[in-house]
C-alpha cells in the first residue's frame, strides 16, 4: 500500500512549489522608513500594492513624518488617498496612528509587536508586516490569502489568523518566514483564489484537503 503523505511532507512540498512559482517573492510596496512602511501597509488593505505605490509619493511629499501627518486635516488626506479605497477610514486611522506615534513614542515607530499593536488602526497583520520587514523581527503576517491557503492545504489549520500564524511558525524555519508570507500572498491572490482556484494546474492538488473535499461533491 502506498505510504500516505504526512503533514510534514505536504508542508515541504508546499514551500518547494511556492519557491518554484515565486522565486523572487518580496514586499512590493515602496518605502524608505518604518513610518512610510507602516502608512503603506495601512493603505494597502483591500487595495493593490501598485496603486499604493502611486499614492504614497504624493502623500509623503507633504506628510512624510508622523508629526506632519498627525496635524493634517482629514479631508486633505482623503483627497490624496481617495483611489486606495476606504479613504475615509484610512485617512482617519493614518492621522490617529501618527498622533499615537508622536504622543506615546516620541515620534518614532515602536519596534516591538506589542507596541505596534497599540497604535490606532494597526492590527496584528499590519504589525507583523512592519515588525518582520523593517525591524527584522520573527513574525509571519497572516492576511486573508495566507489564512485561506494554509487552511486549504492543511499546512497550518486554524479558526483564527493567530492560530494559523502560530502553526506556520512551528512548521517552518525562521529564515523562511518572511518570504513564505509573500509567496502565500501571491499564491492566494493569483492561483489559489477565494473563488475558482486554479486547481487543475496546481501541483499540490493531489495532497490538497480543499481539492479533495470539492471532488467529493461532484
Ligand atoms: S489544489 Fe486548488 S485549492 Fe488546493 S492549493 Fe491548489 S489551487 Fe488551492
Amino acid at each position: 500500500m502506498a505510504k500516505q503523505t504526512d503533514k510534514k511532507d505536504i508542508q515541504k512540498m508546499t514551500i518547494d512549489y511556492l519557491n518554484e512559482l515565486y522565486p523572487n517573492a518580496e514586499c512590493e510596496l515602496n518605502f524608505s522608513s518604518a513610518f512610510e512602511l507602516l502608512v503603506a501597509v495601512i493603505l494597502s488593505a483591500q487595495c493593490t500594492d501598485a496603486r499604493v505605490n502611486k499614492v504614497t509619493p504624493v502623500l509623503f511629499k507633504e506628510y512624510g513624518t508622523p508629526q506632519k501627518l498627525a496635524s493634517a486635516r482629514q479631508e486633505d488626506i482623503e483627497r490624496i488617498i481617495y483611489s486606495c479605497g476606504f479613504y475615509h477610514n484610512k485617512a482617519k486611522n493614518l492621522i490617529a496612528c501618527s498622533k499615537d506615534i508622536v504622543e506615546k513614542y516620541d515620534g518614532e515607530v515602536p519596534g516591538t509587536l506589542d507596541k505596534l499593536q497599540t497604535l490606532a488602526g494597526v492590527g496584528r497583520k499590519t504589525a507583523n508586516v512592519v515588525y518582520s520587514l523593517w525591524f527584522k523581527g520573527d513574525a509571519i503576517a497572516v492576511d486573508t490569502h495566507v489564512f485561506r491557503v494554509s487552511n486549504r492545504l492543511a499546512i497550518a489549520t486554524g479558526k483564527t489568523p493567530f492560530e494559523v500564524e502560530d502553526k506556520l511558525m512551528k512548521a517552518y524555519k525562521k529564515a523562511d518566514w518572511s518570504k513564505l508570507h509573500y509567496m502565500l500572498v501571491l499564491f492566494g491572490r493569483y492561483k489559489c483564489k477565494a473563488i475558482k482556484p486554479e486547481c487543475e494546474t496546481c501541483k499540490l492538488r493531489e495532497f490538497c484537503k480543499h481539492y479533495k473535499s470539492t471532488l467529493k461533491q461532484i
